[in-house]
């Protein structure tokens, strides 16, 4: 589903965990927040990176990454209930540094990563030009705005998005 209807921030973290079969810390926050805010559970959460985590032993993943996934949920620490980021929060948050893959793609991508990004998920090239023209002004969300119309046609116009949830819920009513 994320693959399909996530925004690119979180097909890109998906894409590096299979990958990698590893996220680093910031990477797991943003993306662990966002699958939580989607609606799922704890249980499965811990399955999810389980398997994901897949060259890692039972003995590593319990003690380096199942108690924050917890701590996500509540469930350790303070118990607090953490929300999943915002753009505003993804986009201001400190930069990925060397073999990090968290952040915005349209704030964080270099400009060629990025035209390269569009261009493999059909982006046409005079929209890979608006995109490229509004990332230039520094305005990364009109451009992940731009990327979501032309991406889902048919849908209504849409606010400038300002949750990658947002957008997540968005394309999946689109598909409805
Ligand atoms: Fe994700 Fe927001 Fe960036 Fe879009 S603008 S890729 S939803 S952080």
């Amino acid at each position: 589903m994320v693959e399909q209807h996530g925004p690119l921030c979180m097909r890109s973290l998906q894409g590096a965990l299979k990958r990698d079969k590893h996220l680093k810390h910031q990477g797991r926050m943003q993306y662990g927040l966002f699958l939580k805010a989607i609606g799922l559970p704890v249980e499965e959460a811990l399955l999810f990176w389980r398997l994901a985590f897949s060259n890692k032993t039972d003995e590593q993943f319990q003690k380096e990454y199942a108690y924050n996934i917890r701590h996500n949920y509540g469930l350790e620490g303070k118990r607090v209930s953490y929300d999943s980021f915002s753009c505003g929060k993804i986009i201001k948050g400190g930069a990925p540094s060397s073999g990090e893959t968290h952040g915005c793609p349209f704030r964080h991508y270099s400009a060629g990563n990025l035209e390269a990004t569009l261009y493999k998920d059909n982006i046409s090239t005079n929209h890979v030009n608006e995109i490229m023209n509004l990332i230039q002004g520094s305005h990364y969300q009109l451009a992940c705005t731009k990327y979501f119309e032309v991406t889902h046609p048919d849908h209504d116009k849409i606010d400038v998005i300002e949750h990658p949830n947002v957008y997540y819920e968005l394309s999946l009513n689109d598909s409805d």
